[in-house]
């Protein structure tokens, strides 16, 4: 035998292996029901194995059942209760999120064998609630989403300064700050290197994002234009909105087999996901704005709304923040600044800092 053959037979056992642990290690669902009394809401999630789950709150309303292995192949994906309690469950993706009315207070998770299951007890809310649950930390882990990068250099400033150098300085000093309070980060990239729109969708959802913030510099036919603004996903508001859009949009032509991908992501597109974090997402962007105003005499251009792939199919509360006009030449000039480019970063974790106290709630993981 070659080396190249025993090269290739093994590559397929390690395959073949890798393939048989994932399917056996597949959890299916079988069944969701809820069970409402006075004081508290039971869910159970009936599983047809016990696997290792995670349970936690991501935003002051939502409470996520995350189980790594799970499947359905239920017809339903969507289950109304409307108790007081609890407003809705769902199932998307391995996960299982439960929508909570404001009068939930305290979740108890834990396990059950034959038939193999996962209770859920959610009570109301009694006066203690509010005290202790601000002691407890959410955000655990923010993806910073440097744009661009590798042969996509994004927007070009007019003595030459890149959109992908900025953003990716920007994003690690963010990072860094963020880090020295304890929040872990991941960046989409750490390097000049190209990372196609699904990959950054696809890190931040494999690393339990629970925080996205995307960060891109503007650009403008007229070199008059100027200031800083923030998006998040719903369709656009306006025609300049949709400019944005289609300019951040078009990094899509850089990816290989081009028309391929454009139908996976159209896919994608169908999942209406988004609308779940539409509410959080707008909040974090109004914080980034009025935290920018105060500090920056360049406009507020505002909070806006645009269809960005690079935050459709995200798991989490998303923005992407146009930190100023590149295209600009004295925004270009303190974009090229390290003084500014720490400011701005100051700012961007402090809004971040600022979102966490805001829907800092509650936390809970269950084994
Ligand atoms: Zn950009």
């Amino acid at each position: 035998m070659t080396k190249n053959c025993r090269f290739i037979i093994s590559f397929f056992l390690l395959f073949w292996f890798a393939f048989s642990l994932k399917a056996s290690a597949q959890v299916r669902l079988r069944e969701i029901r809820s069970h409402s009394e006075l004081d508290k809401t039971r869910i159970v999630v009936e599983i047809d194995t016990l696997s290792r789950y995670s349970a936690r709150k991501t935003s002051y309303d939502t409470l996520l059942l995350s189980i790594p292995e799970l499947k359905s192949t239920l017809s339903q994906n969507l289950w109304t209760v409307s108790d007081g309690l609890v407003q809705n469950i769902s199932y998307s993706k391995s996960k299982i999120i439960i929508k909570l009315d404001k009068s939930a207070g305290d979740y108890h998770v834990y396990s059950l064998r034959s038939p193999a299951r996962i209770v859920i007890d959610i009570s109301r809310k009694t006066a203690g609630d509010e005290t202790e649950q601000s002691s407890s930390v959410f955000l655990k882990t923010v993806v910073l989403d440097a744009g661009h990068g590798g042969k996509d250099a994004g927007a070009v400033g007019p003595t030459g300064l890149t959109e992908k150098t900025v953003t990716l300085d920007i994003a690690k000093r963010v990072k860094e700050i963020l880090e020295k309070q304890g929040v872990n980060v991941i960046l989409t990239r750490d390097e000049d290197a190209f990372v196609s729109l699904q990959r950054r969708v696809a890190i931040a959802n494999s690393s339990d994002v629970e925080l996205f913030l995307s960060i891109h510099c503007n650009a403008a036919f007229s070199s008059r234009a100027t200031g800083f603004e923030s998006y998040f996903l719903s369709p656009a508001t306006d025609d300049l909105a949709r400019a944005v859009e289609a300019v951040e949009n078009s990094v899509i032509a850089f990816e290989p087999n081009s028309s391929n991908k454009n139908k996976e992501f159209l896919a994608l597109l169908a999942d209406l996901k988004y609308t779940e974090y539409r509410k959080e997402s707008k909040m974090f962007a109004e914080m980034i704005q009025s935290k920018l105003d105060g500090t920056f005499s360049t406009p507020n251009r505002g909070v806006k709304s645009a269809l960005f792939y690079v935050l459709r199919g995200l798991e989490a509360p998303a923005v992407l923040v146009e930190i100023g006009f590149i295209s600009n030449p004295s925004e270009e000039k303190l974009l090229r600044s390290y003084r500014h480019r720490q400011t701005l970063a100051e700012n961007l974790a402090e809004s971040i800092f600022q979102f966490k106290k805001a829907f800092d709630i509650s936390s809970g993981f269950t084994q």
